[in-house]
C-alpha cells in the first residue's frame, strides 16, 4: 500500500497518524515480507505483536500463525482492526498499553502446554523499544523468538562486540538473554510518515540457557549498569563510585588481577563471561 491510499483510508475513519504514539506504519512489502519469513512462523505458533496499527503486519502474520494476539495503544486503531478480523477466531485485537500487560495471563494456555512457543513480531514503537525488550526478554518459559523492527542505532548497540564505540548495558542485557541479529536495514521511506532515522530489522533467539552461568545474575546487573555509568573512569573507580554496590576501588583491582586483566582497565574492554566471573568474585 503507498503512503497515498493509507492516508486516505485513515482519513476515512477520522485517523491520523499519532507522533505520540511512535506511529510510523511499514508501507514497503518486501520488508514486510522480510519479517514475517524471518519469524519462520508454522501453525504451532502463537505470535504476540505489539503495535499493530493498521494491521499490515497483522494481516501476513495471521495468515501463517496459530494464534496471534495483537496488542495496540491506541483505541481508534484497534476498533479498526478488531473490526476486520472479527470472523477470525484465532486472531485477539487488545486495546491495551504493552508495559501494563500481564503476558503470563495473556498466554496462560501457552505456559500450562509447556510449549514456551510465543514469538514476538513487531515494528515497535521507537520512543519504548529499550523498556518493551527488557521486560519480555526475561520471561524465559514464555518467548522464544523475536523479530522486530527498531532505531538502526538501538540494534547496533543491542548486538555491539566489548569494545567497539556501541557496547554497553544494553548490549550485555540483551545478550546475556538472546542471540541478536540484523535481518536488514529499512530506510526511512518505507515508512508513512517516515521516521527522521534508518531503521533495522532484528531477530532475537532467545537463549535456552544463559551463555555465561552467575551466581546472582541482578548483581551482575548492577555491577554493568556502574561500569558503564562512567564511562570515563576505569572499571575500579567507577564501581567504587556507585555507593549502593558498597565494593571498594582495591576490591574490584584485586579481582581483575585473580582474572588476569588489567587493574586499569575499562568497562567497555570486558565481555560478559567477564562480568559474570567478576560478579561472582566481588
Ligand atoms: N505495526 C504497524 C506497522 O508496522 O505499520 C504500526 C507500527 S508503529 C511504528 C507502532 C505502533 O505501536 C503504533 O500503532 C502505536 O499506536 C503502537 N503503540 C505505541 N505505544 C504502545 C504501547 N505502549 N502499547 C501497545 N502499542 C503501542
Amino acid at each position: 500500500m503507498n503512503a497515498t491510499t493509507l492516508r486516505q483510508q485513515l482519513a476515512e475513519r477520522g485517523l491520523a497518524p499519532n507522533k505520540r504514539f511512535g506511529q510510523n506504519f511499514l508501507i514497503d512489502e518486501d520488508i514486510l515480507d522480510a519479517i514475517v519469513d524471518a519469524a519462520e512462523l508454522t501453525e504451532r505458533d502463537t505470535v504476540l505483536e505489539i503495535g499493530p496499527g493498521t494491521g499490515a503486519l497483522t494481516h501476513r502474520l495471521a495468515a501463517r500463525a496459530g494464534r496471534l494476539v495483537a496488542v495496540e495503544i491506541d483505541k481508534g486503531l484497534s476498533g479498526f482492526l478488531a473490526e476486520q478480523f472479527a470472523d477470525n477466531p484465532r486472531v485477539e485485537i487488545l486495546n491495551a498499553d504493552i508495559l501494563k500487560t500481564d503476558q503470563c495471563s495473556l498466554f496462560a494456555e501457552e505456559l500450562s502446554a509447556g510449549r514456551g512457543a510465543v514469538k514476538v513480531v513487531a515494528n515497535l514503537p521507537y520512543y519504548i523499544t529499550t523498556p518493551i525488550l527488557l521486560s519480555l526478554l526475561p520471561k524465559d518459559d514464555l518467548f522464544s523468538r523475536f523479530v522486530v523492527m527498531m532505531q538502526r542505532e538501538v540494534a547496533d548497540r543491542m548486538q555491539a562486540d566489548p569494545g567497539s564505540k556501541d557496547y554497553g548495558a544494553l548490549s550485555l542485557a540483551v545478550q546475556y538473554y538472546a542471540l541478536p541479529e540484523i535481518v536488514t536495514l529499512v530506510p526511512p521511506g518505507a515508512f508513512y510518515p517516515p521516521p527522521e532515522v534508518t531503521s533495522a530489522v532484528l531477530r532475537l533467539d532467545r537463549h535456552n540457557v544463559p551463555p555465561v552461568s552467575v551466581k546472582d545474575p541482578d548483581r551482575m546487573f548492577a555491577l554493568i549498569s556502574a561500569a558503564f555509568g562512567k564511562r570515563r573512569k576505569t572499571l575500579s573507580n567507577a564501581i567504587a563510585g556507585a555507593p549502593q554496590l558498597q565494593i571498594s576501588a582495591e576490591q574490584v583491582r584485586s579481582a581483575l588481577d585473580q582474572m588476569n586483566l588489567d587493574p586499569n582497565t575499562r568497562g567497555e574492554t570486558l565481555s560478559l563471561s567477564d562480568y559474570a566471573a567478576l560478579s561472582d568474585l566481588l
